[in-house]
Formats: C-alpha cells, sequence, structure tokens
C-alpha cells in the first residue's frame, strides 16, 4: 500500500464546487454508484475528489452511519445534513485525509497488489511496468472478495484507469459492474478516450476541468499563501489547483516562463538532430529532479495552444491537425512518464511528433537591431 502519497491533501481541494457538490448529492443516495470516472488534466484535484467521495461515503456523521465504537462517556455526535458532509474529523475522515486509511487503496501500473496465477513461481516483480496487468486485477478481485478492514466502503482508486493491459481490461470488467457492496472504484484519467467503452459505461463520469486562475489565487491565499506569491503561482499554474500549490511551496519550479517560451519556438523550428539533443538534456534533467521538466512540459502546451489559436479561424488544415497532434504528443509524453515509461523514448517521440515551424523573429530579434 503506497500510503502517504496522498497525506494532508484532502483539504486543499481548490475549485470544483459543482463536483463536490455532485458527489454529496451521489454519496447521499441510497445506491451510492460504485465506479466514478474523474476526467481531466492532471494536477486539477481528480484524486482528491476521489478520496472526497471515500470521505462522504465513510463519515461517521452521516445520516444512517452505524453507531463508532466510541468511548463509554463520549456521547454520539449526531448526523450531519449531508451538504455539511464529510464532518472532516471522525476518525475515517482522518485516515483518509492522513493517506492511512487501510481500506483505501491506490492502484496504478507497477507491483500493486499484484499476485500471480496459483503456482507460478517464476511471476518476476515488475515494480516499473507501465500498465495495469492481468495479475493486479487478479489482486483487486481477491480483495473485493473480503470484507474491509474498518470502512463501511472500501475505495479503490485506479490512477491512470488508461493503463489497463487487454486482458486486464476485460477481466476487470465484472468486477466494475458488479462489485459487492462494500467496495466502491474511482477511475482517474487524462485520457479517457484511450479506456474502452466497456469500462466507460460502467462508470458515473465527472469531468473534472481547469479551475479559473482567480478561484486559485483566492485558494492559495485562503491557505495562508502570501498574495503576491499566490498570484505568480496562480498563473503559471494554468488552471491546475495542484501545480500551484507546488509552485507556491518552491517557487524555484516555475522557471522564467518566458525563456522556455523562447526555447520552445526555437526547438519547434529545428531539425531532428537537434531536437534528439534536447530529448537527452531533458532525460538528464528528469533524472535528476522531476520537477525541473513540469514547467517546461507546461511550457510546450501553452506554445502549442498560442499555435492553435493562430491557426484555428479558418487557417489552413494541415497547420490545425498538425498542431492538435503535437498537443496531443505533450499529453502522452506525460503519461509515459508518469507510468515510468523509458523517459529518453517518451521525449524523443513528443519532439519528434511536433510539426516543424517556420517562425517570423520577435521584434526585439530584429537582425537590424543587433546590425
Ligand atoms: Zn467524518
Ligand atoms: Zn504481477
Amino acid at each position: 500500500m503506497r500510503a502517504g502519497c496522498y497525506a494532508s491533501f484532502v483539504s486543499t481541494i481548490i475549485g470544483h464546487d459543482d463536483i463536490l457538490r455532485e458527489l454529496r448529492t451521489l454519496a447521499a443516495s441510497a445506491d451510492p454508484p460504485h465506479a466514478l470516472l474523474l476526467a481531466g488534466p492532471e494536477g486539477t484535484g481528480r484524486r482528491l475528489l476521489a478520496l472526497e467521495y471515500a470521505r462522504l461515503l465513510n463519515c461517521e456523521r452521516r445520516p444512517g452511519a452505524p453507531t463508532p465504537q466510541a468511548s463509554f462517556l463520549a456521547e454520539p455526535n449526531p448526523p450531519l445534513a449531508p451538504d455539511a458532509l464529510p464532518c472532516g474529523e471522525c476518525r475515517p475522515c482522518r485516515h483518509i485525509a492522513e493517506g492511512n486509511h487501510p481500506d483505501v487503496i491506490i492502484l496504478g501500473p507497477g507491483d500493486m497488489l499484484c499476485r500471480p496465477r496459483p503456482g507460478d513461481s517464476s511471476h518476476p516483480a515488475h515494480p516499473q511496468s507501465r500498465d495495469i496487468r492481468i495479475c493486479q486485477v487478479r489482486g483487486v478481485i481477491d480483495l473485493v472478495s473480503r470484507f474491509p478492514v474498518e470502512a463501511n466502503y472500501r475505495m479503490i482508486v485506479v490512477d491512470p484507469a488508461d493503463r489497463f493491459a487487454r486482458e486486464a481490461a476485460h477481466t476487470v470488467l465484472k468486477t466494475l459492474e458488479e462489485p459487492p457492496g462494500h467496495t466502491a472504484f474511482a477511475l482517474i484519467s487524462a485520457a479517457p478516450e484511450s479506456i474502452r467503452e466497456t469500462i466507460l459505461s460502467r462508470c458515473r463520469r465527472l469531468d473534472v476541468r481547469t479551475v479559473p486562475r482567480a478561484v486559485i489565487e483566492a485558494g492559495l491565499v485562503e491557505r495562508g499563501i502570501d498574495p503576491e506569491a499566490a498570484a505568480v503561482a496562480a498563473e503559471a499554474a494554468r488552471g491546475r489547483p495542484g501545480r500551484a500549490i507546488a509552485f507556491a511551496s518552491r517557487p524555484d519550479l516555475m522557471g522564467d516562463r518566458g525563456r522556455l517560451l523562447e526555447k520552445c519556438a526555437r526547438v519547434a523550428q529545428s531539425r531532428a538532430v537537434e531536437r534528439i539533443r534536447y530529448a537527452e538534456e531533458l532525460t538528464d534533467r528528469w533524472r535528476r529532479d522531476r520537477a525541473l521538466v513540469t514547467p517546461e512540459l507546461d511550457a510546450w502546451e501553452s506554445f502549442w495552444e498560442g499555435r492553435l489559436r493562430v491557426a484555428a479561424p479558418g487557417g489552413p488544415g494541415p497547420a490545425l491537425a498538425s498542431t492538435l497532434a503535437a498537443l496531443r504528443a505533450v499529453n502522452t509524453a506525460r503519461t509515459d512518464l508518469q507510468a515510468n515509461v523509458m523517459t529518453r523514448a517518451a521525449f524523443e517521440l513528443m519532439l519528434l511528433s511536433f510539426p516543424r515551424l517556420t517562425l517570423e523573429p520577435p521584434p526585439q530579434e530584429e537582425p537590424a537591431l543587433h546590425a
């Protein structure tokens, strides 16, 4: 179990009031959905929303909850109205927020829940695998067949859910369709279009969108971040509160945005050989400190989004298509890197998918000025 990986962040959901309202309604219903899909870009708060659903389902102060085994003296707390939940104070609420609830499980590519076929002693360990494998799905099936340790609802968060290997996707269907009453799934994905329809159709889908800059800024200030720093971090986070929180605590991660965008423009005009050299440079930096590369991927995304605005209004078709393909390539690289795929291959693939541009030099670099 990867305890601690979501520690102390549940209380930091910024934005998404509509989704939080919907989660409360769903959790309070007579038959809460047993499979959610939280679809949206990385860093927007998808995992936190999944954990919030786990808290709503398990809070001891929701109406109809079994009375916890409290001390003899303490009066049990009366139930709260659905819009006041989760209480944030009871044992399940606290343990889920702290990342040490035994029934909240995060499943992703790797070794988590790996259960080889009976008698298969040659099953190799695969902590670095890039897919969610059939052996892990066997582990899931075995787990859900047992009662939770202490929760009302066990929660299995699958992140990223677009990484089920073929056979694994097929095998997990039945469990997703009819999980035992005490288990709920939350599937997380930035690329829901690559999840098979058979899985999608079993999930209640919630689209997690980027959050307005002003909401992120206010959220950071509310959490005690200095207003000036909050404004800068919110601007650089491009709608992703998770990124904004990281930037606010480590401003060095933001990099120099203008400088990065200029670099993108240079690389976009360069030939394959130069791009391969740049991929090598990125790989090197990724190995030293992954956080140093994230602003660069963000810059690439901004760069191609900027091109999209130029290409879109009645512009020529091929430019639009290749710009969209470039944006998709950035996304694929992010998912591949997150799944520990061959780092260098991921960067090369991304950079070589970018179209080669011919750009006007920006005014301040007009050759005449330097002559
Ligand atoms: Zn609670
Ligand atoms: Zn395995």
